[in-house]
């Protein structure tokens, strides 16, 4: 970076304090993930410089010969990736792509119906705050408050009692399967459209590693950072026959210009997503996932639904004296970066919580295997159990320091 050092010393020094973090933490976001060197190259390439409004061969730029390669190129492989009718590669963001969706089949006032916030769901499923709970009516169906399982028979009941236009599945913070079959079932029942929402868990169902709603569903929408592991940005998979209807709502209808050199980076983590490799990654990120989750269980915290079966679990921390705001800022000052979670029922508000989310795509993108797990897993105890022990945050901040330098990441970055 020897000319953003020269000409911007101030973002040259944040982006080198960013690969510190990221080199140095423990990350455990759930939601995120570290792309590799050629999704960085991608989508650090001169295609930022691109406008391509429009589409493969019917474009409003000139100029769109390469333009063209890599998006028609993103398609492909994410049809063949996932085995959809059609594809949709612009979206800018996981929200733009359930925006377009809805826009192409919902009318304002419409209803729709979709897992609560404050039970994994997401923000755009139809909470008030934001455009979807603005717009729509909105319903949200619930978790078993014993098992912390998905009640499909409470959702059948919600889905008959307020006959939405589309009935959402899809979460930000629920560790089980989905069982997207089920409720495509329930939408047909009700004459709703079925959309699933696989921001999540996009890696593990492209590698055969959680069931695919691609069969089932009208419209699969997700992100492409997450488990995928590529750049910041959406995608929107449909039946050809919503093709039209959902290419004309991205654009013109909420967007102008794609951002190219994120497609041409979507379109080089499609491409990964096809390897062997990758399909080992994804099955250690669960296996990952499965022995911390056992690890915590066995050093007495409770995971949400005992276990998980992705790449992510929920900690009930109402046993454990500490709040889930309090336990990410512990953890963070020792090397662990967390995000604090509402847990189902949770009594504390969102800013408080009583709950974290841990995930493993980043440790496991660092090779990191079960052994570190069961690290990780007495590393968090000991910070959890004595938050305030400045010595012990110190000790555990070197612990994670020593386990990093072991799984680097990015390892030929010049700085
Ligand atoms: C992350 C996420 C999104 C949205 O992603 P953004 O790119 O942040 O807008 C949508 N749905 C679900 C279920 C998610 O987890």
């Amino acid at each position: 970076m020897t000319e953003l050092k020269k000409s911007d010393p101030e973002i040259y020094n944040a982006v080198v304090g960013e690969i510190e973090r990221e080199r140095d933490k423990i990350v455990l976001i759930a939601s995120e993930n570290y792309a590799s060197r050629a999704v960085l190259e991608a989508q650090g390439s001169v295609f930022t410089n691109k406008y391509a409004e429009g589409y493969p061969n019917k474009r409003y730029y000139g100029g769109c010969e390469y333009a063209d390669v890599v998006e028609t190129l993103a398609i492909e492989r994410a049809k063949k990736l996932f085995g959809a009718e059609h594809v949709n590669v612009q979206p800018h963001s996981g929200t733009q792509a359930n925006m377009a969706v809805y826009f192409s089949v919902l009318k304002p006032k419409d209803r729709i119906l979709g897992l609560s916030l404050s039970h994994g769901g997401h923000l755009s499923h139809g909470v008030q705050a934001n455009f979807s709970g603005i717009l729509y009516k909105t319903f949200s169906y619930g978790v078993d408050k014993k098992t912390g399982l998905i009640d499909y028979d409470n959702v059948r009941k919600l889905a008959n009692r307020h006959k939405p236009k589309i009935l959402l599945a899809g979460a930000s913070a629920y560790s089980r399967i989905i069982d997207f079959k089920i409720l495509s079932g329930i939408a047909k029942e009700v004459n709703a459209y079925f959309l699933a929402d696989i921001a999540h868990i996009a890696g593990l169902i492209a590698t055969g590693n959680h069931p695919s709603p691609v069969p089932y569903a009208d419209f699969v929408t997700t992100t492409t950072h997450k488990t995928l592991r590529g750049p910041r940005g959406g995608m929107i998979m449909c039946k050809a026959e919503y093709a039209r209807a959902v290419d004309k709502m991205v654009f013109p209808g909420l967007q102008g210009g794609p951002l190219m050199h994120v497609i041409a980076a979507k379109a080089v983590a499609l491409r990964e997503a096809m390897t062997p490799e990758f399909k080992r990654y994804q099955l250690q990120i669960i296996k990952n996932a499965r022995e911390l989750a056992g690890a915590l269980a066995g050093r007495g915290f409770k995971i949400i639904s005992g276990g998980t079966d992705t790449h992510l679990m929920l900690i009930d921390l109402t046993g454990n004296n500490i709040t889930g705001k309090e336990a990410e800022a512990a953890l963070d000052s020792a090397g662990i970066t967390v995000n604090k979670n509402s847990i189902p029922y949770d009594t504390l508000p969102a800013t408080i919580t009583s709950g974290i989310r841990i995930g493993t795509p980043i440790v496991t993108s660092r090779k990191m295997k079960e052994p570190e797990m069961v690290i990780i897993a007495d590393l968090i105890s000991r910070v959890l159990n004595d938050p305030e022990n400045t010595t012990l945050i110190n000790q555990v901040r070197d612990k994670v320091k020593v386990l990093c330098r072991k799984f680097p990441v990015y390892e030929d970055i010049e700085i």
